[in-house]
């Protein structure tokens, strides 16, 4: 399958790679007809999906199985009124019914929109109002339903509703009526048919840093998910891969479905709603996953396990992306299981951009090198190319090339789209700078660094250098306004099991921070917190930290 979609499958150095691989990019390109259903032809029984949750229940589904569900449920969609073209919300955390929906909404050509349930009334109100939403198809959970119920109400666009796992007046029940729909959808022709400009997926960003932007995919999205699955992730064929995400964040698609199914991988689908390290550790040796990808945060929760525990001998690879990784948490992750954790960078507006290849060493706190195919600058405030070791903004050049999988706009705001994206440009606004063996390394988002005494201060070093101290679970840097200075660093920290808060342990950790960075950097302040404010996908919302402050 691989072979038909990139120049060229298996390359001896990271050179090599960065030379030779291409993706090919054929016209009309659908992947739930084109990958999806192709496999399910050839070889219908492999392994698509292996599914579980934390009341134990399990769940395998081969290709042959998602052909004949996605058919089912695209002759769902349809029967109830939905046409190419038409935005449809899914609400749906990990229950394998997203993917039957994903792939239908494909074969219709209907605009897939994944988003978490951890929405109230007024962010569906806004979404649905936003995208024209025309159906939402959500899990039977009182909160998730009321919400949706409520926004209906100021939703003029919304018409139809669908039930996962239940039944309730005003709702289709999804899965009878996934038994009674026919199992054959035959692929659209001409004007129903879709092309690979046509949208196909609406996901809104993480929220790190403010409201989410709607990010627009097309159809030859998951071809640029190639480069992520296969040799980012390192997925195998046969292989079972697991990317810890909800499905209503980008990392989902970069983890669940195109790139591991295009590259021969099962996906691991581990349906949980509180994470719990030992519990995720227990699920990945017993159904024996192969390849991993998760953000630190779980790295930084493993961590503090007794990971000699577990056998993690099926286990050949990790990789971690989303935020900065601590060169801490590699080095302790590496020590009790032998394995690098080989990080990658990349936005909902893109596929994986920087990465530690399998062909390269880690250099612990470094996100790698270029991507093939991705044109990465880092500049100055005047748009100059920064010189080696010279603090500056990741851009992606693309004025002589887009890269495949590259977003296409956000959806409906020209403006901000502009402003991001201009002059055969897309600023990324994250900091970073390039050491001389050309790998990147994060200073900071650009909203985040601080400026104090003159001096500016990346919160990635510091939150690395307070990471070291034994007491330290988790923490975030940030800026409280400050007259003298402009801004001083203050520390937030989640404490590790067996550590008290208070004022001996704030200055030994200031200490420590002095001692392990240049002492300008460590926090003035310090607080104590049980959590800190996270997305969904598990980062770090320092904004939410300063606006707290600033009250
Ligand atoms: P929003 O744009 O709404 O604030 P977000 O940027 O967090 O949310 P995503 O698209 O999920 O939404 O995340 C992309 C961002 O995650 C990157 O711009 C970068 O800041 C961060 N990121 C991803 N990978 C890494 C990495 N390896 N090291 C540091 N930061 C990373
Ligand atoms: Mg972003």
């Amino acid at each position: 399958m691989l072979s038909k979609y990139v120049s060229q499958v298996n390359f001896n150095s990271y050179d090599e790679f960065i030379k030779s691989f291409e993706v090919r990019v054929p016209d009309n390109f659908n992947f739930a007809y084109d990958v999806v259903d192709e496999i399910a032809r050839t070889t219908p029984d492999k392994v698509a999906i292996v599914w579980c949750n934390d009341k134990g229940e399990e769940a395998v589904f081969t290709f042959g199985q998602l052909k004949y569900y996605s058919d089912k449920a695209a002759n769902f969609f349809k029967s109830v009124g939905i046409k190419k073209g038409d935005p449809v919300m899914l609400i749906l955390k990990r229950r394998y019914e997203f993917w039957f929906c994903i792939l239908a909404l494909h074969k219709l050509g209907a605009v897939c929109i994944p988003a978490t349930h951890l929405l109230t009334a007024k962010d569906i109100v806004y979404r649905n109002n936003a995208a024209d939403i025309k159906m939402i198809v959500t899990v039977n959970e009182e909160d998730v339903i009321k919400h949706v119920e409520d926004a209906q109400k100021e939703s003029p666009t919304l018409k139809f509703k669908a039930l996962v796992g239940g039944s309730r007046e005003g709702w289709y029940d999804f899965n009878s009526e996934l038994e009674k729909a026919d199992e054959n959808f035959v692929r659209p022709t001409g004007e129903e048919a879709t092309k690979n400009s046509d949208t196909s997926l609406i996901y809104f960003t993480s929220g790190t840093t403010g409201m989410p932007k709607m990010v627009q995919h097309d159809f030859t999205y998951p071809l640029g998910h190639i480069l992520t699955a296969k040799y980012w992730q390192n997925v195998q064929e046969d292989g079972l891969h697991l990317t810890v995400a909800d499905t209503g964040w980008a990392k989902a698609v970069w983890g669940k479905i195109y790139g591991q199914w295009t590259a021969g991988s099962a996906v691991f689908v581990y349906d949980y709603d509180k994470f719990v390290p030992k519990e995720l550790l227990e699920v990945i040796v017993k159904y024996g996953v192969t390849t991993f990808c998760a953000p630190p945060t779980i790295y930084r929760f493993f961590i503090k396990e007794d990971l000699t525990k577990y056998d993690f001998s099926k286990l050949k690879y990790c990789v971690v992306a989303g935020e900065p990784l601590n060169p801490e948490v590699y080095n302790q992750f590496y020590k009790a299981t032998g394995l690098k954790l080989m990080e990658g960078y990349g936005q909902t507006e893109c596929t994986v951009a920087l990465a530690t290849y399998s062909w390269m060493d880690p250099k612990p706190g470094s996100m790698g090198k270029p991507s093939p195919g991705y044109d990465i600058d880092i500049v100055d405030e005047n748009g100059n190319s920064c010189d080696v070791g010279e603090e500056g903004q990741i851009v992606i050049r693309t004025d002589k090339r887009i890269p495949p999988g590259m977003f296409n706009g956000y959806y409906r705001d020209e403006e901000l789209t502009k402003k991001v994206w201009n002059n055969g440009i897309y600023y990324t606004g994250d900091m970073a700078w390039r050491d001389e063996d050309g790998y990147f390394w994060f200073v900071g988002r650009a909203d985040d660094v601080i400026k104090s005494s003159g001096y500016r201060i990346g919160p990635f070093e510091v939150e690395s250098a307070l990471l070291e101290h034994p007491a330290v679970l988790e923490c975030a840097i940030t800026a409280v306004p400050d007259p003298i200075r402009g801004q001083i660093v203050k520390a937030t920290v989640v404490l590790a099991k067996g550590y008290t808060a208070g004022d001996d342990l704030a200055k030994e950790l200031q200490e420590h921070v002095k001692t392990v960075t240049a002492p300008y950097k460590y926090p003035r302040i310090i607080e104590f917190v049980d959590e800190l404010p996270k997305t969904i996908s598990g980062k770090i919302r320092r904004v939410e930290i300063r606006e707290q402050d600033s009250k």
